[in-house]
């Protein structure tokens, strides 16, 4: 029998969170781009007394502890007092991605049963469409004051969010939940069937902003002012909100400003040192460097995950910009990041090409995580660096079961992503390409993901994307879609015989179609979906 510990049984709560920023930091300084426009400036013990007015006036409205609030919200400080607010009362905070399809938007606030709905003012027409399908929602809070207010022309009535928390106390007296207890709920974007729901606990997102913090991860402190991109309305924006009051680093937040002058601007105004957002982003930054021949005078280091980052790109960010690249792997099953790349202290004796190979990788797990790789038939398979299956992960704050599921989401206690990957000895993970990717081409896997990291290496290529086609001797070959950067050239044959010097002779596709953009989802990703309809239908036509 083991002996029990003998410590305090305190649980690990997001109120807990509010209360430590706004004690211990409480002059620590909270930036964010309203929606119309100016910035606004505030520091974490204001934050936490709205936070606190907001969770009076919901209970005003007769919600209570287990209600789920919706946002369709940018990351901007209302959002931030939402999630304390609703979280720490014991409710549930339900962010939307504005950017999925209206149906999907009703289904999930449907399935949520929200009863309030908090919304910026960009998203009034959606709200207007969205309302009339939503009978549990008794109240639609607009995100601003009475002078930039929104009239929603035939829809639903509309509280103003500053009218409705004015006339409320600064404090509030947070209850003492079980760490267990749902604080935010995310749906997947659901490319196939419905979308389904990740409630989170209070515990998994304690434990995951916590850990964020950490110098191999974010590396977050007081000195530090951390600019999250990556939406609040997905994934908990990478847990940032919450790392940001519980290391007392300066928070950044966009608002709906996400273009790359915009961003560069803030960043470089308010002296950003760690940013946290998909490759696109970072991509769409250093084409406006390169546009200006300007660098960045703060920002030390960024996080970056949802998609691969190409090789060519984090060399970019630390040749030229002298900013570190930290590649991470995540979904919305696992609260946050899950696994991040990091160099060992041998790795920092090795050429620059080789170490920019590695942080392409999607590193190793967090502590508190665990990854394994497993054939079809669900049998681990070695850590060899190329054996390759589905990948598995199981941890603290990885997901159980959906949304009202009757049934575990797990198979034999882990976690089954979706992704391909391999693991190596050193326990360093590379993803593949996600199972509904992959290219299978003579009985061989082609990683989609590196082909198209190994186009955009070229220097005429501003983003690339791989697709499987079908063959009638191989199965499937790969296809590849280019956009050129402004102001270049490229030809197919170009492509083909710079990706001949790079991967292997049966890896090049057979065909290059140069587009002017590629369609890109709510969350930053390249959406294959719509490049496969592309190539059925022939459209869209050659750049
Ligand atoms: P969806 O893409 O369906 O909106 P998520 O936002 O949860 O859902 O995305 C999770 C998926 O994104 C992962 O399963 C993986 O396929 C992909 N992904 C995340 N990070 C990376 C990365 N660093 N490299 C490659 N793929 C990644």
């Amino acid at each position: 029998m083991h002996q029990p510990g003998l410590m305090m049984n305190r649980p690990l709560l997001i109120s807990g969170v509010l209360s430590h920023g706004a004690s211990q930091f409480a002059e620590q300084e909270i930036v964010s781009r309203e929606t119309h426009g100016p910035l606004h400036r505030y520091t974490f013990g204001q934050m936490a007394q709205r936070a606190a007015q907001l969770a009076h006036a919901l209970r005003g409205l007769g919600l209570r502890p287990g209600s789920m609030v919706g946002s369709i919200a940018w990351n901007n400080h209302r959002h931030l007092e939402a999630y304390y607010a609703v979280s720490g009362s014991g409710m549930v905070m339900h962010t939307c991605n504005p950017r999925l399809h209206p149906d999907q938007l009703a289904y999930i606030i449907n399935h949520a049963e929200d009863e309030v709905v908090c919304f910026d003012a960009t998203f009034a027409p959606l709200v207007r469409e969205l309302a009339p399908r939503c009978p549990t929602v008794k109240a639609w809070i607009c995100l601003t004051d009475a002078a930039n207010q929104v009239a929603i022309e035939g829809g639903p009535g509309v509280l103003v969010y500053e009218d409705l928390i004015a006339p409320h106390s600064t404090e509030f007296d947070w209850p003492v939940l079980d760490e267990t207890a749902g604080a935010a709920l995310c749906y997947t974007s659901g490319t196939t069937g419905h979308p389904k729901g990740v409630l989170y606990s209070h515990r998994a997102l304690v434990l995951n902003a916590t850990t964020a913090c950490l110098p191999a991860v974010l590396c977050l402190s007081p000195q530090e002012a951390v600019l999250p991109v990556v939406p609040m309305f997905h994934i908990n924006g990478w847990c940032i909100p919450y790392a940001a009051l519980i290391s007392g680093a300066k928070l950044v937040l966009p608002g709906p400003k996400l273009d790359a002058p915009s961003l560069y601007g803030l960043m470089e105004a308010e002296r950003v040192t760690v940013g946290g957002a998909v490759p696109t982003i970072w991509l769409g930054v250093a084409q406006h460097l390169e546009q200006l021949g300007a660098g960045l005078s703060s920002l030390k280091r960024i996080c970056v995950g949802g998609t691969a980052m190409p090789e060519a790109l984090i060399a970019k960010y630390q040749e030229r910009y002298g900013v570190e690249v930290r590649h991470g792997w995540g979904m919305t099953e696992t609260t946050a990041i899950a696994t991040l790349s990091a160099l060992g202290p041998q790795d920092l004796k090795r050429p620059p090409q080789e170490r920019y190979a590695l942080l392409a990788k999607q590193g190793k797990p967090l502590p508190g995580i665990e990854i394994q790789v497993v054939d079809e038939r669900g049998h681990p398979l070695p850590k060899d660096g190329t054996s390759q299956g589905e990948l598995m992960v199981r941890g603290a704050w990885i997901v159980e079961r959906y949304y009202k599921a009757d049934r575990s989401a797990l198979v034999d206690g882990w976690f089954p992503t979706g992704d391909i990957a391999t693991i190596d000895a050193s326990g360093v993970l590379t993803i593949r390409d996600r199972v509904k990717d992959v290219i299978k081409s003579g009985g061989e896997w082609i990683s989609s993901i590196d082909l198209e990291s190994a186009a955009m290496a070229h220097p005429a290529v501003a983003m690339a994307a791989v697709i499987g086609i079908p063959h009638p001797k191989w199965d499937e070959r790969p296809l590849l879609f280019i956009v050129r950067k402004p102001q270049h050239t490229l030809e197919k044959q170009e492509v083909l015989d710079f990706l001949h010097t790079r991967v292997a002779k049966w890896w090049v596709p057979d065909d290059v179609r140069f587009v002017d953009a590629l369609p890109v989802g709510g969350t930053g990703k390249v959406q294959k979906n719509v490049l496969r309809q592309w190539y059925a239908t022939g459209e869209p036509q050659a750049a």
